[in-house]
């Protein structure tokens, strides 16, 4: 899955949103978030953030935030 990180608070941006072609980004707190079980890997996303908060979860350090895109997206 691929994961939305720090950068993502306060952007207001959505260009990630409207080429993820299963819909998988859903609305945090103050940040849009990926849900881990719909995201389909596809990568398209990432190159497309203007703030390069997305990230591929093969990177590390990224446990919190994984924890949190999966807590905000399962909240919908
Ligand atoms: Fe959507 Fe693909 Fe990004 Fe996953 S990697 S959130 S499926 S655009």
């Amino acid at each position: 899955t691929y994961i939305v990180t720090d950068n993502c608070i306060a952007c207001k941006y959505t260009d990630c949103v409207e080429v993820c072609p299963v819909d998988c980004f859903y609305e945090g707190e103050n940040m849009l978030v990926i849900h881990p079980d719909e995201c389909i890997d596809c990568g398209v996303c990432e190159p497309e953030c203007p703030a390069e908060a997305i990230k591929p979860d093969t990177e590390s350090g990224l446990d919190e935030w994984l924890a949190l895109n999966t807590k905000f997206a399962a909240a919908w």
